[in-house]
């Protein structure tokens, strides 16, 4: 029997879609493996903006890494940041300054958002990709509503029903449309001295219309069934200027208590640990079989790297491309160890957009399929309850999604974190909730 010690050792970087699918691909093959994320989580994000909106709790989009790795004896999971590649001795290096070695390694760090240059926005606007992000806006949506309440000044307490979402792409659109049925329909009994149906909810776009991404026709369905639902939505006017009064966009200057930011994405940095080819937004540009240019024993895949699928578009950021390319990693290292010739180069299949415009509508676009309104959201919601780890997750969703269905109620609605006298949703001098869970 080989000594384990003695395997070929992979070494994957990132526990997101992209390195689970990896590692998941490489059950049975000669391999021991060390996955390494600076999360002890694996973080479903397609539902953040459930939780950033107090519909579901993290625990039902998330799940403790080790925990799922528990039944691979090969596989080694590492709560650590790596902050760096040394190619040449073949080894990544954690933020203590200790060294893993790898024969292989896959570098599946994914993204974060993007402020344009703007790094100053981010304390007034945070963005939507980790937990604590969603926690925070959940913070500060929730607080919005609790200072309303005390404020005498009516101007400043219009300023605080004022909610500000920049980019209007899926994740802009989810949470401007939950935001507009949160105030109108969820917490419409619970207040006195405010009327949560006053509140104001603006979806601020550069480009021309919502939802980029889908067809013409599709996005101005969504824009629509916004409006239906109270959003107002600013298309052609990009934001000039965030701070803790508002947000300038076009010529217009609105005081708003709560921004949020959706817009723009950066990959990881990994691209500068190995002084490799990146676009705009940092991320690798791989080789066909998704190797780093001058390195054939480093793969990077999922939102860190680029590539054009088949039509010659960019393979899109998403769950389905990081997963396929993950696999398609697992494939190549298999077919090496083996002596095989090479897999055929990655090629991504679309599978479809989904995106859904509060609790009742959708978008779905199967290529020549297409669907809209309330038949599109059960699709959506039966797609991400399937692709949710672990039963009891499954029927938790579903039942919280059946309750504010059926209801009008959400049922993630506590604000931990800070008492009466902190609740300042939109002050950044303070450093704020930043980091709070
Ligand atoms: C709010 C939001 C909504 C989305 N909605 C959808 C949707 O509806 N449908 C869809 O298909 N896609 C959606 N996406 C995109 C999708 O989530 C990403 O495309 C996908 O997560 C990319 O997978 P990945 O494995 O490349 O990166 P990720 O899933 O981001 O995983 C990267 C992992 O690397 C870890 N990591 C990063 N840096 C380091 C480091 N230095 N050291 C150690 N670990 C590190 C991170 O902690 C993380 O666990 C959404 C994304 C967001 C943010």
């Amino acid at each position: 029997m080989t000594d384990p010690s003695q395997l070929h050792h992979v070494v994957v970087v990132g526990a997101g879609f992209a390195g689970l699918q990896a590692v998941h691909d490489l059950a049975g093959a000669p391999v021991r493996i060390t996955i390494i994320d600076q999360r002890n989580h694996h973080l479903f994000q397609p539902l953040l903006y459930q939780v950033a909106t107090a519909s579901l709790a993290t625990s039902e989009i998330a799940w403790p890494i080790r925990h799922l790795l528990r039944n691979r004896r090969e596989v080694t999971t590492l709560l650590a940041t790596v902050t760096g590649v040394e190619a040449d001795a073949k080894r990544v290096v954690l933020e203590d300054g200790s060294h893993i070695p790898y024969d292989t390694l896959v570098l599946a760090t994914g993204a974060r958002h993007a402020y344009f240059g703007h790094d100053e926005w981010e304390p007034f606007a945070p963005g939507l990709k980790t937990l604590e992000d969603a926690t925070t806006i959940r913070r500060r949506i929730l607080t919005a509503f609790e200072r309303a309440e005390r404020e005498t000044n009516p101007e400043r307490q219009a300023a605080l029903l004022t909610f500000v979402i920049i980019g209007a792409g899926p994740t802009g659109v989810e949470l401007a449309g939950t935001i507009a049925e949160l105030a109108r329909e969820t917490l419409k009994r619970d207040f006195r001295h405010i009327d949560t149906a006053r509140t104001r909810v603006v979806l601020v776009e550069a480009g021309p219309r919502v939802l980029a991404a889908f067809t013409e026709d599709l996005s101005a369905y969504a824009r629509k069934s916004l409006e239906k639902l109270g959003v107002e939505v600013a298309l052609g006017q990009p934001v000039s200027a965030c701070g803790p009064e508002g947000v300038v966009y076009g010529d217009t200057r609105l005081n708003a208590g709560t921004i949020i930011w959706a817009a723009g994405v950066q990959a990881s940095p990994a691209a500068e640990w190995l002084g490799a080819e990146a676009d705009r937004a940092g991320r690798i540009k791989v080789e066909p079989d998704l190797t780093v240019a001058g390195h054939p024993d480093i793969f990077a895949v999922g939102d860190t790297a680029t590539m054009l699928a088949p039509d010659g578009k960019p393979v899109p950021g998403i769950a389905p491309a990081a997963k396929q390319a993950g696999a398609h990693v697992a494939r190549v290292i298999r077919a090496r160890l083996k002596g095989d010739t090479a897999p055929q180069p990655f090629r991504y299949h679309h599978q479809g957009n989904l995106a859904t415009i509060g609790k009742r509508l959708a978008i779905i676009d199967f290529g020549r399929i297409k669907l809209r309104g309330a038949l599109a959201w059960w699709i959506w919601g039966l797609a991400h309850i399937y692709f949710l780890i672990g039963v009891r997750n499954r029927l938790s969703v579903a039942l919280s999604w059946l309750w504010a269905y059926v209801r009008d109620q959400r049922s993630s609605r506590l604000i931990t974190q800070g008492s009466a006298g902190e609740l300042r949703p939109n002050d950044a001098k303070k450093g704020a909730e930043a980091g709070q869970p």
